[in-house]
């Protein structure tokens, strides 16, 4: 009788854990048994894996062979379990020597040739692998330099499954990660291309600063695309935490293309309005993948043109809006992914999308409202800003010269601004204004003095403006604060705040 056992990463949801991979191999009736709750693309690693070791000039052990993947609980996704079945049921057999592979965790599927190929999820794979001390990992070639991501742990990479057999039998060297400088992120587009839009910008602006969801109403040509595109641009840059957690979701989406630096800048994902809604919040079989909302984590989720979005689709967002995570039920236990987002809707004032003032608009007042009406609802009550924008006029364009202020300097003021809102509420758990509720800012000893808040309160009395709108400007009214460098706000930062929430009635 005859024992290996090698260590690989399995993932649930964006999260890695080591599993161990045990092979072996008795007299008996020549077969292959895997147990350990394998799912359907587990059970193909037994064709796959027996190819690859006849194929790389392996003698394939006909004995009884019984392959099995430890903590049996841990549900276990997909083919990247291929390399270290392949390495045990080897060391298994006595055809290599397992010392070489202490220490070291190692992932990749197996072609029927032999070849390793890339999988998704290396990243935070990795990241486990390091954590618990592991102080090597085995990722294919195409994967290695997303793996070097990870500070604490030596990778080495793979291409054929024969190299393994070179390195642990004969000593030869396994593959370094592709060398070349980091590729820097691009520089998403910049806020100095924006001419005009004075009310666009501000309310970006102090979207960012207070972390506000936003909704940009108005006609094709008022700039919604353009403004919405450039809120990454202004948004503090994610720390080593939030970068590692972000990459590790598009690692898992397989949505890092070469992938060879952290994701610094925030997310911007903009799905179009015929997505599906396992596109927008996550899904598909074996291990599920991330969705447009956790693509977004940590930065901006714009829904163009969000009345065209099925309802079923807005109401999917509904969930994850509220908790920042997306849970997925699964036949064998769910799967969470974090969806931690910045939300802004555009949506054109009528169905037809004629610019305003075209005199082929023939929608109806009724039809407008209806229309605007499918957003109204769960989505629209997270909505801290409502601006409706205009085209803009020649004169504004002209005025506004070479374009506005860039990016960089807006961005200076938002990391003021942030800095300041999360010293204010440190200790209560909010970082930004758009997470205090209401009545936090209408009690001691954050409430306004009387004399700010006048018109407010009238409007409230009268019915121009709901419980729920009161407390939406005064979110608003200390993220303007904030921006402008005040302590506390002023009745003119509540007045700015009124002018903020133009898009419907109070
Ligand atoms: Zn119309």
């Amino acid at each position: 009788m005859s024992y290996a056992k090698t260590i690989s990463v399995g993932l649930i949801g964006v999260t890695g854990h080591l599993v161990e991979v045990e092979a072996d191999l008795s007299n008996g009736l020549p077969a292959v048994v895997l147990s350990g709750l394998p799912d359907t693309a587990l059970n193909e690693a037994r064709d796959r894996v027996r190819a690859a070791i006849v194929n790389s000039g392996q003698r394939w052990p006909n004995r009884r062979i019984t392959v099995n993947l430890l903590p049996a609980a841990l549900p276990k996704f997909g083919s990247s379990f291929d390399l270290a079945i392949a390495a045990a049921l080897l060391a298994g057999a006595g055809e290599l020597p397992l010392a070489a592979l202490e220490g070291v965790a190692m992932v990749g599927e197996l072609g029927l040739d032999g070849a390793v190929r890339p999988v998704r999820g290396v990243l935070p794979m990795v990241v486990a692998a390091a954590r618990a001390g592991m102080s090597r990992v085995l990722v294919p070639l195409d994967n290695a330099r997303e793996a070097t991501l990870v500070p604490g742990v030596r990778v080495k990479a793979i291409d054929r499954l024969h190299r393994l057999v070179a390195f642990v039998r004969d000593g030869e060297e396994l593959l370094d990660p592709p060398a070349g400088p980091p590729e820097s992120s691009p520089d998403g587009p910049d806020l100095a291309d924006v001419a005009g839009q004075a009310l666009g910008r501000r309310a970006i602006e102090v979207a960012a600063a207070g972390g506000h969801h936003l909704a940009l109403l108005g006609p094709p040509g008022s700039g919604k695309t353009m403004l919405a595109e450039r809120l990454p641009s202004i948004l503090p840059e994610l720390d080593d935490a939030s970068a590692i957690e972000v990459t590790a979701l598009h690692s898992v989406a397989g949505a890092l293309t070469g992938g060879t630096s952290l994701i610094r800048r925030p997310p911007f994902q903009s799905p179009h309005h015929t997505s599906t809604v396992p596109s927008l919040v996550g899904g598909g079989s074996g291990l599920a993948r991330p969705g447009a909302i956790s693509l977004a984590h940590r930065g901006v989720l714009f829904l163009d043109e969000a009345p065209e979005f099925a309802s079923r689709a807005l109401e999917a967002l509904r969930q994850p809006l509220e908790t920042g995570r997306v849970c997925l039920a699964r036949v064998r236990g769910g799967t969470e992914y974090p969806a931690c987002v910045q939300l802004v809707l555009a949506a054109n004032p009528c169905p037809c999308a004629r610019p305003a003032g075209d005199t082929v608009c023939e929608c109806t007042p009724l039809a407008r409202r209806r229309y605007q009406g499918r957003l109204s609802g769960p989505l629209l009550d997270r909505v801290d800003i409502q601006v409706s924008l205009t085209p803009l006029r020649a004169a504004e364009l002209m005025a506004a010269g070479a374009g506005g202020e860039p990016s960089a300097v807006v961005g200076e003021r938002v990391a003021k601004a942030r800095a300041a809102a999360t010293a204010r509420w440190a200790g209560s758990g909010w970082r930004t204004n758009a997470e205090v509720p209401g009545p936090v800012l209408r009690r001691p000893p954050w409430r306004l003095p009387r004399a700010h808040t006048a018109h407010l309160r009238s409007w409230l009395d009268s019915g121009a403006l709901s419980a729920r709108g009161f407390d939406r400007v005064l979110r608003l009214a200390w993220s303007i604060a904030d921006l402008d460098g005040r302590q506390r706000p002023s009745a003119g930062d509540v007045d700015e705040a009124v002018g903020l929430r133009t898009g419907e009635a109070l």
